[in-house]
């Protein structure tokens, strides 16, 4: 689960997330759909631990993380995340950065080695496993860091648009992809897009943010079948 209590982020001269409450029961593959700006990339790393808050508190799985005096590092934070701008190493292979941290966990090279090729079979990247992310396009540089995210397993997965790079065709595959692998797994996923019909595909619960602050959030029939304000309805609901 995650939970955040009254949680505010500022930079000079904005608050980038503003007083925001949200309780994410565990296993819920909970969508945050907002305009570009409106502070979603930031809420992420709050609960990844990348931003420290300037108010409120943040707990994993019933366990403080964040608060007056309190911050647990990203690394013991047990959350699995893909960013929007993708980070990969890009000093080794397509299948080293994802077999690489199951090795640093713990795993053995050579079950580090079949997981990540299942992984990568998944994205639709079995050719490439040998190349240098630099030698990638955009999307299949995401598709990598995807496969990293759901090979790790984690609790908590965090995904920042992560199908923002790829065509139509292959955002459709890899929604379904995503949607089984929620099905089949236990992790309670953040899944942050400005994709209206992305979040409506995808969503347990959806949550429309807007200049820092949640609008509303619910099951996603309801929000699009009753918006709580005009704003809401402007983004998600019948009307948009
Ligand atoms: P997008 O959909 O374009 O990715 P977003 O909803 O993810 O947008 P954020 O990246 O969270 O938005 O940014 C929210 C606000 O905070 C923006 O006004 C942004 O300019 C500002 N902001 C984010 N990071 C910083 C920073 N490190 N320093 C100053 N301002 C920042
Ligand atoms: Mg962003």
């Amino acid at each position: 689960s995650i939970g955040l209590n009254g949680v505010t982020r500022r930079f000079a001269g904005k608050t980038a997330v503003d007083r925001v409450t949200l309780d994410i029961p565990a296993g819920t593959f909970f969508v945050v759909v907002g305009p570009s700006g409106c502070g979603k990339s930031t809420l992420l790393r709050l609960i990844a631990g990348l931003e420290r808050p300037d108010e409120g508190t943040i707990s994993l799985n019933g366990a403080r993380v964040a608060g007056p005096h309190l911050h647990v590092p990203p690394e013991d934070r047990s959350v699995g995340v893909v960013f929007q701008s993708y980070a990969l190493w890009p000093h080794i292979t397509v299948e080293g950065n994802v077999a690489f941290p199951l090795e640093t966990a713990g795993m053995s090279g050579k079950a580090a080695r079949l997981a990540a090729a299942r992984h990568l079979e998944t994205v639709a990247l079995t050719a490439l496993a040998a190349r240098r992310p630099a030698d990638l396009s955009g999307g299949q540089r995401q598709r990598v860091a995807l496969a990293r995210c759901l090979a790790q397993g984690a609790r908590t997965i965090l995904m920042d648009e992560p199908l923002a790079n790829l065509d139509p065709h292959l955002r459709a595959t890899m929604e379904e992809e995503l949607a089984a692998f929620h099905r089949n797994s236990a992790a309670t996923t953040l899944y942050i897009t400005h994709d209206q019909h992305e979040a409506m595909a995808l969503a347990g619960r959806i949550a429309v943010m807007w200049d820092g602050r949640i609008l509303q959030s619910g099951p996603p029939e309801e929000v699009y079948a009753r918006p709580a304000t005009a704003r809401v309805a402007g983004f998600i609901g019948k009307g948009a």
